[in-house]
């Protein structure tokens, strides 16, 4: 089954702790409670140790986003000093996890088998997941960005059984947007969309959300979502504020009905 709805995920990254985060996520279920969002579904992805704390208030308070993890390890349990399982994320109520987000790939040598074999344990555990590809800025420059981010998609996807393409989002990052305020312009993004819905469409993979990441704001929100033809979008710094993270929610509801 595909969907029609949007999606937006807020990815808080490292910052929060647990009394900053459930305040956060007070305050953006008292926004949506005034305004739901009517076409748009939301997650939130809150650091491992404010995951407890902020499952807790959005099922209290019935906020209607749901959790998502920020990394997850490939293994099931065991000597893994420092990693988080599938299980103990399930256990807190976690139904989403970031895999290859660019700053894993760069920072903690997340190579294509890592995310590959991440991506297999998180739909086997049967959680969403949300693969993060995108070029950086040399790639771009050499006008290599769909070879790259094809053979980003075949390595992570590639093989994958069918009873788990449901449960799978690709958000395109490109590297030189996030966290820069540099935005990729309407046309890249949609060229690149249509790239990455092609790709997905060969691999049997037709109809999965595409959504785009880097530099979204409340501002930028609504022409990337009509000029760029995404399902939504992977935000960083803006989701942390709780109005800047739901004017982009409410930009994208506003645009379902010119989108659909
Ligand atoms: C991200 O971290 O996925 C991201 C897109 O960050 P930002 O919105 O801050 O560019």
């Amino acid at each position: 089954m595909t969907t029609n709805r949007l999606l937006v995920i807020g990815n808080w990254k490292m910052n929060l702790d647990f009394v900053e985060a459930v305040h956060l996520g007070q305050q953006i279920g008292v926004i949506l409670k005034n305004r739901p969002a009517e076409h748009t579904d939301i997650v939130v992805v809150p650091p491992f140790v404010d995951l407890r704390s902020v499952t807790s208030i959005v099922d209290s308070e019935r906020i209607a986003v749901d959790i998502g993890a920020q990394h997850v390890s490939a293994n099931d349990n065991g000597a893994f000093t420092g990693e988080i399982s599938t299980s103990m994320l399930k256990r807190l109520g976690v139904t989403w996890v970031l895999v290859g987000h660019s700053e894993r790939r760069t920072m903690y040598h997340m190579d294509d088998e890592v995310v590959a074999r991440t991506l297999r344990a998180v739909v086997a555990s049967g959680l969403n997941v949300v693969l993060c590809v995108g070029e950086g800025g040399d790639v771009r420059d050499n006008d290599e960005q769909n070879d790259f981010v094809s053979a980003q998609l075949h390595s992570a996807l590639g093989g994958l059984d069918e009873k788990y393409i449901e449960q799978v989002t690709v958000a395109y990052e490109p590297i030189w947007a996030i966290g820069t305020g540099r935005t990729a312009e309407g046309e890249q993004i949609r060229a690149m969309t249509r790239h990455i819905r092609s790709v997905l469409s060969a691999m049997g993979m037709a109809g999965r959300r595409v959504l785009y990441g880097g530099s979204v704001s409340p501002e930028n929100a609504a022409s990337i979502i009509t000029e760029g033809g995404v399902d939504g979008f992977l935000v960083g710094g803006a989701s942390l504020v709780a109005e800047k993270f739901l004017a982009i929610i409410q930009a994208c509801d506003g645009c379902y009905a010119g989108k659909r």
